[in-house]
């Protein structure tokens, strides 16, 4: 009773603080209200005050970004780093340039990295950060500047035993690139301060694929446990970047059958399976729209995003087994997971962070979906940055197949760490409630262990 008076009164005290921050809110919400059971189980949590230490962050960096476009015309953009969490390693957390990030957002990304990393079992703190800067339609010439611009302030803040970040939305390699040769030349370190570098300096083999083969790794763990398997299993991805390419390659070496992807304009759907060569070129190459996909003579369908009503998305509306949310946050609502519960879907595995609605989450609780959290599906993106840091502290460089590996032990492990939990507090196969109580205690014990500082 105590423990659910004190939960609201810290989401009382967020929406206070915090006001506006509805992904935020929405973050804390789900983590504090499934902690509950280990709250009544130990009061150690509430003595310790960890509950309101927790969503506040260590540090939020905010700071303006001046850069110059190609027409001569200095644009400014508000750059972020919010250090959330360092009670058990360095700041880790990536870096997301889009138009609709803001404060919130970061802080929800940022909340949602401390129990992520934790989960991983290696030692790295929570953190993210990003821009409102929108690289769609800039050129090269103007990603370069501003990724210098933004790195002119950044570098102040982090180091390769402080804050390393990493990419996400819109920071890919070749963001990092830039970001990477701006804080050389400013510090006059090469050092591992971010991870996703090119191979030639620095970067680690299977880095690149490590958060769709993670999420992919984590459902195979998952549907074993309930004796199923991905093998001829019909998959629906959304999002067409980063995390949806690497979990359609994944899926088609699982035997699995990858049949959709979308992005910000449309769906494709394309029953035979993604032409996986294809999306690459168009996405990793061209930079383009998967309108480019649809144009060719592939017998696929192309459902432009205009045509679907506010709350549902196209992608939810195929028939599947198996649901792979990979683009961002709420692109999963109370209407897509009806519909995917209505076509007989058997498991919904976040790559993204956050892609579900807490409205669509409550229907999944009650239904006889499974369901994987993005904070332990998509964990393998971090892991690997880790074992990018490790190769960079050692100077050495590990094959792909050794990396490959270690991601496939590290999300076995994530699994059997959020199953167990799960088990433990009288939830079997809650992973929602398992992750979440395993990657804070981690984290609380820690924040306990190190006093009040
Ligand atoms: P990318 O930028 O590579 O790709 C994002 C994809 O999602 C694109 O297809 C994009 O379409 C689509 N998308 C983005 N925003 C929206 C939106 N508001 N509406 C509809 N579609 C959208 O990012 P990643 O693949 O790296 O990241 C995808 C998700 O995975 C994010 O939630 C990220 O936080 C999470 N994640 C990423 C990790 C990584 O290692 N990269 C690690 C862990 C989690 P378009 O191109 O048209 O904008």
């Amino acid at each position: 009773m105590q423990s659910k008076m004190r939960v609201q009164e810290v989401l009382q005290y967020i929406k206070q603080s915090s006001s506006g921050q509805d992904e935020f809110y929405q973050a804390s919400e789900e983590v504090l209200s499934s902690l509950l059971p280990l709250l009544e189980e130990n009061s150690k949590y509430l003595e310790h005050n960890i509950l309101q230490r927790i969503v506040v962050p260590e540090r939020s960096i905010i700071f303006r970004v001046n850069w110059v476009d190609d027409n001569g015309i200095i644009q400014t953009n508000v750059g972020y780093r919010v250090q959330f969490n360092s009670a058990i390693g360095p700041y880790k957390g990536g870096l997301r340039f889009h138009p609709t990030v803001n404060l919130g957002i970061v802080k929800f990304l940022g909340f949602e990295q401390i129990f992520k990393n934790a989960l991983t079992g290696l030692q790295i703190g929570g953190a993210k950060g990003g821009s409102n800067f929108d690289p769609k339609g800039k050129s090269d010439n103007e990603i370069m500047r501003f990724c210098q611009a933004f790195m002119s302030e950044l570098y102040k803040y982090i180091g390769n035993q402080k804050d390393v970040p990493a990419g996400d939305i819109g920071v890919g390699a070749r963001e990092i690139g830039y970001l990477f040769g701006q804080y050389k030349k400013l510090t006059g370190e090469f050092e591992g301060v971010l991870t996703g570098k090119g191979i030639n300096w620095g970067g680690s083999l299977a880095r690149k694929e490590a958060t769709g083969y993670g999420s992919v790794y984590f459902a195979e763990n998952f549907l074993n446990a309930y004796d199923k398997s991905l093998k001829d299993k019909k998959c629906t991805v959304s999002g067409s970047g980063n995390v949806a390419i690497y979990t359609i390659e994944k899926l088609y070496e699982m035997g699995a059958i990858p049949i959709s992807c979308s992005d910000s304009k449309g769906t494709i759907y394309h029953e035979k399976g993604i032409d996986l060569p294809k999306l690459k070129v168009i996405k990793e190459i061209h930079h383009a729209s998967l309108e480019e996909y649809a144009d060719t003579e592939c017998q696929c369908t192309y459902i432009p995003n205009s045509k679907y009503p506010k709350d549902g998305h196209a992608v939810w509306d195929i028939p599947c087994d198996v649901a792979f949310p990979s683009a961002t946050q709420n692109e999963l609502t109370l209407r897509d997971a009806k519909m995917l519960a209505s076509n007989g879907c058997i498991l919904i595995n976040e790559g993204a962070n956050m892609p579900t609605t807490p409205k669509a989450l409550d229907f999944i609780k009650q239904s006889d979906m499974l369901f994987s959290p993005g904070k332990a599906a998509n964990a393998g993106g971090v892991a690997t940055s880790q074992l990018e840091m490790s190769q960079n502290a050692s100077m050495t460089q590990w094959s792909f197949e050794e990396v490959d590996n270690k991601l496939r032990v590290i999300m076995q492990n994530i699994f059997k760490t959020a199953y167990d939990t799960s088990v433990k507090f009288d939830c079997e196969g809650d992973l929602v409630k398992g992750a979440n109580i395993a990657g804070f205690r981690k984290v609380a014990d820690s924040m306990i262990e190190q006093g009040a500082i």
